[in-house]
């Protein structure tokens, strides 16, 4: 469960364009600027070596991409029509250098729904070619469509974004570099801010000099805060707080490993299992949970063993420890102030830091004041126990923290609980 502030990223678009096309595309020996980096299959580790060794630039390596995805740039989807008739040929935005080629067979939807004579929804919007509205000499597939098995094609050009071919509005010489003097006449107006964003490869020649990367940084701690609850007074002392154990978050643990988790089932004497993600992993955590309250034992016993080691990932540890300090203190929704129990950028890389670059302040944002969230998330009431729970406060229209997030107890309790059938019949 995730109840830290939310983190923003601000994400390049060419790390995206490298993530999207790395997968699919199948092998052709296409080869980058030396014998020995080969494209296929090479792992991002390939990728780190070849650069670090000279092999590579980023911005060979994207026009390496993009030179695979020519090869098998197409359109794999066909239309979903009434009756599977075949359409005339027609052209595509300009993708690589020539029109897009759609399917001119159509599917039936008879061959999908084979009972669909029986239908009596409302109407279907079947598969159909249209003009776009910016250039009705460039079609496009609109309404049903269904993927073509083994087409060989797949139109990953747009996500490559090419200047000259990124957009129906402003392309050819509409979307010439700014450097290369004034647009034609007649341009869109829109055309003249378009073209000063750089496309996949201008934005590989720059390298590491990323100028819109920021991250506001709001990485929370999951052991600080188990602390907190296990510590407080209504917990050790006041016994207002019924924790028997507790079930260990397993992506954090991937990462930090079941380690960290000793000092809690040592000091404050509660069982904690790392749990996996489904169903199974849960119910098994839960009984192991069961077993050691029933054996009196409060150790850290690892369920998610699969996944998780008791040191956890030394490269991404380290990773962290290269990018992340910790705050003195951040404020946790519902929890208040927990001293270590967040991280921020470190100053050398202060410059992609969104707190740095653009005076990001703290300010503090108090709850409703009907809203129950840090007693829900301390454990000593129940979503249910706060009087606006499912009536005014609902994931539709939350009041408090526990009900923004589809993770928070409250949205969790309101899902899973039956509670959104009664409070919508109670309306
Ligand atoms: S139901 Fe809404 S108002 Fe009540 S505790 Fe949960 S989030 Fe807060």
């Amino acid at each position: 469960m995730s109840i830290g502030k939310t983190s923003v990223y601000f994400v390049p678009r060419v790390l995206l364009v490298l993530a999207l096309v790395g997968f699919p595309l199948q092998s052709q020996g296409v080869q980058t600027q030396s014998d020995r980096f080969q494209l296929e299959e090479a792992t991002i580790a390939d990728v780190h070596r070849a650069i670090q060794t000279g092999q590579l630039t980023c911005r060979g390596l994207v026009q390496a991409y993009i030179d695979r995805a020519k090869a098998y740039n197409g359109v794999s989807d066909r239309l979903v029509t009434r009756d599977g008739a075949s359409i005339p040929a027609s052209p595509g935005t300009v993708r690589a250098g020539s029109p897009l080629k759609f399917p001119t067979e159509t599917v039936a939807i008879s061959t999908l729904v084979p009972d669909f004579d029986q239908y009596a929804g409302p109407p279907i919007e079947f598969g159909r070619m249209e003009p776009t509205s910016s250039d009705p000499s460039v079609q496009q597939q609109y309404g049903m469509t269904v993927g073509t098995p083994n087409s060989g094609q797949i139109n990953a050009l747009g996500t490559l974004n090419l200047r000259g071919e990124r957009s129906v509005t402003c392309k050819g010489d509409r979307d010439r570099r700014p450097s290369d003097g004034p647009l034609p006449a007649g341009s869109p107006a829109v055309c003249e801010e378009f073209r000063k964003q750089p496309d996949a490869l201008e934005r590989a020649a720059e390298g590491l000099q990323l100028a819109n990367f920021s991250v506001f940084c709001n990485h929370v701690l999951t052991p600080p805060a188990m602390a907190e609850i296990l510590g407080s007074p209504q917990t050790r002392e006041f016994d207002t707080v019924p924790i028997d154990g507790i079930v260990g978050p397993g992506h954090v643990s991937c990462v930090i490993g079941s380690q960290p988790y000793e000092l809690a089932a040592v000091k404050y004497r509660r069982p904690v299992v790392i749990a996996g993600f489904e169903p199974l992993d849960v119910m098994q955590s839960v009984l192991m949970l069961v077993n050691q309250l029933n054996e009196g034992r409060h150790e850290v016993e690892n369920e998610y063993a699969r996944a998780v080691t008791r040191g956890g990932n030394a490269k991404a540890q380290e990773l962290i420890a290269d990018v992340f300090e910790l705050r003195r203190s951040f404020e946790w929704c519902g929890l208040g102030e927990i001293a270590y129990s967040a991280h921020k950028l470190k100053p050398k890389y202060e410059r992609f830091d969104a707190e740095a670059r653009y005076g990001i302040a703290y300010r503090q944002a108090p709850d409703n004041k009907a809203c129950e969230c840090g007693a829900i998330l301390r454990g000593t009431k129940k979503p249910r126990e706060c009087k606006v729970f499912g009536t005014v406060c609902t994931p539709e229209n939350p009041l408090g923290s526990c009900m923004v997030s589809s993770e928070g107890a409250c949205a969790a309790h309101y899902a899973y609980g039956r509670f959104r059938e009664i409070a919508e019949n109670t309306r």
